[in-house]
């Protein structure tokens, strides 16, 4: 493995600034280190090499010339695949959009070419971002550098195994529902969503609009609050984004690593561990998770229990609010437009073609939203589901206002379990969502979360993840906490987490 391959981005851009090295030399290596390993790992749906040294060239010219344009002017990044991204393919990890081209960029991919980042390729996930472990993905899985036997998450499994098996040392996800927290935990990578509206959903395939965050998936909490600050910002052509300046990320994390969180006030939320919570928690993650939070209390943190009753009730009202979303936004997957068309036969009229079109091109999971979603719209039952679950979550964002009055950030383990093998879960929907029931409330309020690797699970020895939340617009708040904990875990453990993943050592496993 190269010398860079274990660096973190804000040490890439430090060694980049000392003329250590180059963008070409890095991206060089990143660009090997994915032929020699995704074979194995399955990361990413499609690689551009050409394109990623052509953008390392010209920010090494950049800095020749002392006309940086980031922090980060150089540092390759990968992108999950429900990004738009102009002259390179962008499929959602569905065969309905095989060989589409968009004509544009997203805005946060536009957002990492104004800032200089060479973009390596586009990551696997689930098709359309329905899932909790990429086997919904119509490419194929991806596996998890810890095991590859096992699933990285979902729906983003292919951005978190790309940083985890050093594929990448930055990528893009989206989390509707946790697919980027949910993967961070399973693969022992940080993953933040941001605060609804804090980062632009222009371009961003919508799963559920009024869900969708992107974020960043990093190797450091550092990372993630330079790659933020990055992406994150007002975006007048998203009508949903927050015209307000972010707070200061960077400096909330270098505040954070420094150990010291005296004066504050961290809630561990019943609803959302084994002691009050629905759902299979393993002991490995709770015992993880008990360890983080006494580690916060040892940075000089206050603890208190809150109860957020309603959130039990939480995926219920994803799962009739999300799939209500989606299959409105998948209608314009129409055979018309975008992507695949299938003829059923000569002279079929465009109502067959559409239907043979998406007979074919969706799996189905998303058939099964589609349904579920359309059921849940209709008249009739509109009230009785779509409405209801409205409802509820009015009542889910105010347990979250109650409980930032008692509390700063709000605590749990991020997902119940450590990765499953492949297969496990595949024909049992319900078991496949619960592994989303921790992270899905701050989706339904819209509040920011970031899932901080927590160490790994005796049972198993596969890393779990620690969850904070904060109160919308404090994402400040995740990277204070986030890396107060990690500086205080990597120093338990001696070195970072992922330096002990098995399946990596010396290249392919
Ligand atoms: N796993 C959840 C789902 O299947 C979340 C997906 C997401 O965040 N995109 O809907």
């Amino acid at each position: 493995m190269g010398d860079w391959l274990r660096s973190t981005a804000a040490e890439l851009a430090d060694a980049l600034a000392a003329g250590e090295t180059t963008s070409v030399e890095v991206t060089r290596a990143y660009l090997d280190r994915i032929a020699a390993v995704d074979p194995a790992v399955h990361a990413f749906l499609h690689v551009d090499a050409d394109g990623a040294l052509a953008q390392a060239a010209a920010s090494d010219e950049r800095r020749a010339a002392g006309t940086l344009l980031s922090p980060l002017d150089g540092v390759p990044i990968a992108v999950k695949d429900v990004l738009t991204t102009a002259g390179l393919p962008t499929t959602c990890g569905s065969r309905i959009l095989e060989g589409w081209v968009p004509p544009y960029d997203a805005t946060v991919v536009r957002r990492l070419r104004e800032a200089g980042l060479p973009i390596l390729g586009k990551t696997n996930m689930d098709e359309f971002a329905m899932g909790s472990s990429t086997e919904h993905s119509a490419y194929g899985p991806t596996h998890n550098p810890w095991d590859l036997d096992r699933i990285p998450g979902g729906s983003g499994g292919g951005s978190a195994a790309a940083v985890a098996a050093f594929e990448a040392p930055l990528a893009i996800g989206t989390d509707t529902g946790g697919s980027i927290r949910q993967p961070g935990a399973v693969t022992g990578t940080v993953g933040v969503k941001p605060t609804y509206g804090g980062v632009s959903r222009y371009g961003l395939v919508a799963l559920a609009n009024s869900l969708d965050q992107a974020g960043p998936v990093t190797r450091t909490v550092l990372d993630a609050a330079l790659l933020h600050e990055v992406i994150g910002g007002h975006d007048p052509l998203d009508s949903t984004s927050i015209d307000q300046p972010l707070p200061a990320l960077v400096e909330a994390a270098r505040q954070g690593a420094t150990g010291d969180l005296s004066g504050l006030r961290i809630g561990v939320v019943t609803e959302l561990s084994a002691t009050g919570g629905q759902g299979g928690w393993q002991s490995g993650v709770m015992s993880r998770f008990q360890e983080s939070v006494d580690l916060l209390v040892e940075a000089g943190a206050e603890v208190v229990e809150v109860s957020c009753p309603t959130f039990v009730h939480a995926l219920a009202t994803y799962y009739l609010i999300l799939p209500a979303e989606a299959s409105s936004n998948l209608a314009k997957f129409d055979a018309m437009r975008y992507g695949l068309r299938v003829w059923p036969e000569e002279g079929a009229s465009a109502e067959d073609v559409m239907r043979a079109t998406r007979d074919a091109g969706f799996g189905d999971e998303v058939k099964r939203r589609i349904i579920l979603g359309t059921y849940a719209l209709s008249s009739g039952y509109y009230d009785a589901y779509y409405g209801q679950a409205q409802k509820v979550r009015t009542l889910i964002a105010r347990d979250f206002d109650a409980a930032f009055e008692k509390a700063d950030v709000l605590v749990s383990p991020t997902a119940p379990t450590t990765a499953f093998r492949l297969g496990e879960k595949l024909d049992d929907p319900i078991a496949m969502y619960l592994n989303d029931l921790a992270t899905i409330p701050a989706n339904l309020a819209g509040v920011p979360g970031i899932s901080v690797p927590s160490g790994l699970a005796d049972e198993d020895g596969l890393p779990t993840g620690f969850q904070v939340l904060a109160p919308a617009l404090a994402d400040d708040r995740l990277y204070r906490v986030g890396a107060a904990l990690e500086a205080a875990l990597t120093a338990r453990w001696g070195g970072p987490l992922l330096d002990r993943a098995p399946a990596l050592e010396g290249g392919a496993a």
